[in-house]
């Protein structure tokens, strides 16, 4: 279970930290949440049950969510968290890795600072550290096509892994890559894969949707419940007549005249009805209201319709079904047909919903995700999400490299060179930061039940004789060649989590002084009737 305490911005009693008393606390608080999370990194990993105050329960295994969840006070275990949202923001995965190599990379910083080195110089040693590691990943990393749906899987697969056994399964890993190829155009966006949740199912009911599923039944009873070669009519117009507006104007003199005005509605709504029919459409769908005459009109037509659709609902059909969003019904045009190869009503659970599926070249998909539980289809999906963010990342950059802790280890093992040609203190810091690197494969390993020196001392043996890609085989406890066995991650998690953390990691060293701010609630700060060092500097007024 996860501590959600708050961690406070200053030790009890005190209102200003300087000098190396400040560097502690900082670092402390930063490194209070890596370790946190470190225990959920890889394969093995543990989840975490997250508590809120209301009672709500997350169970997660996702590092962004929980920091996310979690109530952060100290402003640098803050930063920490903003590691990993910008890793999620920027790749999709490697949240935990960048906030466990932060974490350690603030560790070995402060054994630096015992050892009497100042932060500037750690600072420095970082930056130049963290340049070369990308620089050294970017050479080792291999060229991916899109065409190789094969990797593509492999990618899909280790970040799904990265979450729970169960998910790791390839068949799921497939749907991801499937749904990001048919809708990639130029690059994906995300949007256009849109995930339903339906608990009360297993995983394996999962399925990609070549076009959309809709939480909206069929608006009468007496239309089809399918069509099939679906011709697809989209409209944002609504077909009924505005009452107010007309109603507002008529005056009635004579009795006739009321029976006149409804059957002018009646031949107005009529008159759409057969222009929809006219255009050859079978299935409609609009944003707005459909009136109850029309209904009957257009199931007697055969005409399976449904209303009130979401906006971005009806940009992802038009997306999914090739048709374009109409207004005026007398000017329709061919083009503006969409086609999906069914149009049906289905019941999921007690819910009835619309599926519009087998679209020809559908730019636009729904993935239906099964599962047992809420929480279960609540980590599924974000399960689901990184996978289909990584292979977003790895189709924008077409870079990829083994993971398993291989490219650490590498990566370690080439800074460690790259040190030997630098002087002094600087020198120091690199390494520091070489080692650092290795807690990725430590904690993979440490995870796993393993002992981590020895499986280390395997694998860097490898590395030594040229094996890049051997890492950490966490569920036979020794070394494999991570790229042979298919544990394969874009390149940009990794450099990302690298300098993601060295900055932070940096910015947090850098910071010698922690003053209570007048500004803030005091939130989390402790009230303190005897501060340290406030010479009349302008200090918040104390209690
Ligand atoms: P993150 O939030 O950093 O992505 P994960 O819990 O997803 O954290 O773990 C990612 C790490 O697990 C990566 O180093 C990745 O290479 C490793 N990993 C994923 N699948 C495997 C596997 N089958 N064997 C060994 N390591 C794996
Ligand atoms: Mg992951």
């Amino acid at each position: 279970m996860t501590d959600i305490q708050p961690i406070f911005i200053l030790p009890e009693g005190k209102s200003r930290e300087q000098g190396k008393g400040a560097q502690r606390t900082n670092i402390a608080a930063a490194r209070q949440v890596a370790d946190t999370i470190r225990t959920t990194l890889g394969p093995l990993g543990q989840d975490k049950m997250l508590v809120s105050g209301m009672g709500d329960i997350v169970i997660t295994n996702d590092g962004a969510t929980i920091l996310k969840e979690m109530q952060l006070e100290h402003p640098t275990a803050k930063m920490i968290a903003e590691i990993a949202k910008m890793q999620e923001k920027e790749t999709g995965d490697g949240t935990t890795t960048a906030v466990v190599i932060a974490g350690e990379l603030l560790k070995n910083a402060e054994s630096l600072m015992e050892l009497n080195i100042h932060p500037t110089v750690i600072a420095k040693g970082y930056t130049m550290a963290a340049e070369k590691a990308v620089e050294i990943l970017e050479k080792s990393a291999e060229t991916i096509s899109m065409n190789d749906k094969q990797s593509l899987t492999k990618i899909a697969m280790t970040a799904l892994r990265g979450k729970s056994a169960e998910m790791g399964q390839e068949a799921f890993a497939k749907l991801a890559v499937n749904a990001v190829l048919t809708v990639a155009d130029n690059g994906v966006d995300k949007n256009n894969i849109k995930i339903v949740k339906k608990a009360g199912s297993s995983i394996e009911a999962s399925e990609l949707i070549q076009g959309l599923i809709l939480d909206k039944e069929r608006m009468h009873p007496d239309m089809p419940r399918v069509v099939k070669q679906a011709k697809i009519l989209l409209t944002d117009a609504a077909i009924e007549i505005r009452n107010t507006e007309t109603k507002g104007k008529l005056k009635i003199r004579q009795p006739g005249q009321i029976q006149q005005f409804l059957d002018q509605e009646a031949a107005m709504i009529r008159n759409i009805v057969q222009k929809i029919a006219d255009s050859g459409a079978t299935a409609l769908f609009s944003q707005k209201g459909v009136d109850d005459s029309a209904q009957q009109m257009l199931a007697k037509k055969g005409i399976y319709a449904v209303r009130r659709v979401m906006r971005s609902d009806l940009e992802a059909l038009a997306k999914a079904t090739g048709g374009r969003i109409i207004t005026n019904f007398n000017e329709i045009e061919k083009d503006d047909i969409g086609y999906a190869g069914s149009v049906e009503g289905i019941k999921i659970g007690d819910e009835d919903m619309t599926l519009v599926k087998d679209c020809k070249q559908a730019k636009a998909v729904s993935i239906l995700l099964r599962g047992a539980t809420e929480h279960v289809l609540s980590e599924l999906e974000r399960a689901l999400d990184d996978a289909i963010s990584v292979l977003a990342t790895v189709l924008a950059e077409g870079k990829i490299v083994a993971g398993a802790g291989a490219p650490e280890i590498e990566t370690a093992r080439q800074l460690r060179k790259f040190a030997a040609s630098l002087k002094g203190r600087e020198q120091l810091a690199v390494m520091a930061f070489a080692d650092a690197l290795e807690v990725i494969p430590t904690a993979l390993a440490e995870n796993a039940g393993l002992d981590a020196i020895t499986v280390l001392t395997e694998v860097k043996a490898a590395h030594d004789k040229g094996k890049k890609w051997e890492g950490v085989n966490v569920f036979a406890g020794k070394a494999m060649d991570a790229w042979k066995d298919g544990v394969l991650e874009p390149l940009k998690v990794k450099t990302q989590a690298i300098s993601a953390a060295a900055e932070t990691a940096v910015m947090i060293l850098r910071i010698d002084d922690i003053i209570a701010s007048t500004r803030e609630s005091g939130q989390g700060m402790p009230p303190s009737g005897h501060g340290m060092g406030m010479g009349g500097m302008g200090m918040p007024p104390m209690m």
